[in-house]
C-alpha cells in the first residue's frame, strides 16, 4: 500500500508543477494547460475513488503543486477553467475510463495484497515474541529470575555431549525451614532472592546458575578441569552473601553447604554426575555444614553401605528380628556381677559384621530410629520381666538407644 501512495503523491504533484510554468510559458496554451492539468485531477479523482487511500495520496500531491504555482492560477477565468474542465471530463471519461478502472483493480488487488503480507507478518511477529515469551517463562524461575531446574538439566546435558571438562555444584541453605519459621515466608523470600541476585552475579562470569527448587541452587562452572570449580564457585557466592549483608541489606544471616562434582573425572553421564553432586553436600551437610565438599569414590561406598544398613534396618523393624544380649558389669575387687547393659543383635545378613553404634547412626539418619527404639525398648521389658520372674534376677541394668525416641517422651515413657 505504501509504494503505490508515495507513487501518487509524486504522480499529483509533479502533474501540477509541470502544468503551470508550461501554463505560463506558452501564453495561447495557457488555458488548455490549465485544463488538462485540472481534468487531469478531476479523473484522477473519479479513477482513484475505488482506493481512498490512493485517491488522498493524489489530491495531497496535487494540492501541493498547485499551491505553489498559485500566481498563475489567479490569471484564468473561472468559467473559462469550469467549461473546459467539463468538456475534457466528457472525453477523458468516455475514452478512459474502462481501462483506468482495470488498472485501479489491479492496483485494488495489489493494495490487499500488500496488506494481508503486512497483516501476515504482524501475526507471525506477535507469535514470535509470544513464543519467547512462553520459552522464557519455562526455563526461567520467577522466584529469583534464575534458570530453572528444566534450563539447569538441559545445560547439564549440552555440556556433556560436547565433552568439556566442568564442575557442577549443588548449593543448600542451611537451615532454611528455621529462617522461614522464625522470620515468615516473606524474609524467607527475600534470603532466597538475595542468594539468587548473587548467583547471577557470578554467572556473568564464567558460570552457569540456576535455583533447583526450594533452597536448592546449582552451579556449572566451566574452570572445572583444575578441580576447583565447585569451591571456587562456592567461595564467590559466600563472598556475595557477606558483601550484601555488609551494605546492610536486610537479609537475615545465611550459611549454605555445598557439594562438587567433576565432568568427566567422576561421571560420564547427568545423573550419575548429579548423584555424586548430590552426595558430596550430603557429606559436606554431614560433616562440614556451611562449607564444600568434594565427591570422592569413597562417598559412593560409604553412602551404599548406608543404604544397605538402612534396609536391614527397615527389615529388622518389621519382623521383629532383634534380640537383647546382657553384658555383666563385674567388679573386680569383689567379683560380683554390679550389673548389666543390654546390647542389641540383629539377625538379618544386611547388618552382619555391621558394628551397634554403626547401626544406631543410620537409623537416626534415615529416620528409623524412633522405631527402632520402640522396639529395642519392647525387648528390654520383656528381657525384664523374665529376669525377674524367671530367674529371680534383679540388678541395675542400662540398655542402649539411639535417642531418637527422646525427642517424644511420651512415648519413651509409656514403653518404660
Ligand atoms: P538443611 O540444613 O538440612 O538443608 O535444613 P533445611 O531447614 O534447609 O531443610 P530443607 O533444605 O530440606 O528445607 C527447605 C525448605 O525450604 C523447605 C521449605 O519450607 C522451604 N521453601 C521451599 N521453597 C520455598 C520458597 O519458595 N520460599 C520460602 N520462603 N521457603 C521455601
Ligand atoms: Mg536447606
Amino acid at each position: 500500500m505504501r509504494h503505490i501512495e508515495h507513487i501518487f503523491y509524486a504522480v499529483g504533484f509533479v502533474w501540477a508543477m509541470a502544468s503551470w510554468p508550461l501554463a505560463e510559458a506558452l501564453d495561447g496554451l495557457s488555458l488548455l494547460l490549465t485544463v488538462v492539468s485540472v481534468a487531469g485531477l478531476l479523473v484522477m479523482a473519479n479513477t482513484t475513488c475505488f482506493a481512498p487511500r490512493v485517491f488522498r495520496a493524489s489530491v495531497i500531491g496535487f494540492g501541493l503543486g498547485i499551491a505553489l504555482a498559485i500566481p498563475a492560477i489567479t490569471t484564468i477565468p473561472w468559467y473559462a477553467l469550469g467549461g473546459a474542465t467539463a468538456a475534457f471530463l466528457v472525453v477523458v471519461q468516455g475514452v478512459g475510463a474502462g481501462t483506468a478502472r482495470q488498472l485501479i483493480h489491479m492496483l485494488q488487488m495489489q493494495v490487499e495484497r500488500d496488506e494481508a503480507i503486512e497483516d501476515h507478518m504482524r501475526t507471525i511477529a506477535a507469535l514470535d515474541s509470544a513464543r519467547r515469551a512462553a520459552t522464557l517463562l519455562a526455563e526461567t524461575d520467577n522466584l529469583t529470575g534464575l534458570a530453572n531446574r528444566f534450563l539447569f538439566m538441559t545445560r547439564l546435558d549440552d555440556l556433556i555431549a560436547r565433552g568439556e571438562p566442568f564442575s557442577l555444584t549443588l548449593l543448600d541453605i542451611d537451615l532454611f525451614k528455621n529462617i522461614n519459621d522464625a522470620l515468615g515466608h516473606n524474609i524467607g523470600d527475600e534470603a532466597l532472592k538475595a542468594v539468587g541476585g548473587v548467583l547471577a552475579a557470578c554467572a556473568e562470569k564464567d558460570c552457569f546458575a540456576a535455583r533447583l527448587g526450594g533452597d536448592e541452587f546449582g552451579i556449572i562452572a566451566s574452570r572445572g578441569a583444575d578441580h576447583k570449580g565447585g569451591a571456587d564457585a562456592i567461595g564467590q557466592v559466600k563472598k556475595g552473601i557477606a558483601d550484601l549483608r555488609k551494605r546492610n541489606i536486610e537479609i537475615p544471616a545465611i550459611s549454605i553447604t555445598g557439594g562438587s562434582a567433576y565432568f568427566p573425572k567422576d561421571a560420564s553421564n547427568r545423573s550419575d554426575l548429579l548423584a555424586a553432586a548430590d552426595m558430596a553436600q550430603r557429606e559436606a551437610k554431614k560433616t562440614r555444614r556451611g562449607g564444600h565438599f568434594d565427591y570422592s569414590t569413597n562417598l559412593t561406598d560409604t553412602f551404599r553401605k548406608e543404604t544397605q544398613i538402612a534396609q536391614g534396618i527397615s527389615q529388622a523393624i518389621a519382623s521383629r528380628a532383634l534380640s537383647l544380649h546382657f553384658q555383666p558389669r563385674i567388679n573386680l575387687s569383689t567379683g560380683l556381677v554390679e550389673g548389666a547393659e543390654a546390647l542389641s543383635r540383629f539377625s538379618g545378613p544386611e547388618l552382619a559384621g555391621h558394628s551397634h553404634e554403626e547401626i544406631f547412626e543410620v537409623a537416626e539418619k534415615h529416620g528409623l530410629g524412633a522405631l527402632l527404639d520402640e522396639l529395642v525398648l519392647e525387648r528390654y521389658r520383656d528381657a525384664l520381666v523374665a529376669l525377674r520372674d524367671e530367674f529371680s534376677i534383679s540388678l541395675p541394668t542400662s540398655v542402649n538407644l539411639s535417642g531418637a525416641i527422646l525427642k517424644t517422651p511420651d512415648k519413651l515413657l509409656a514403653k518404660l
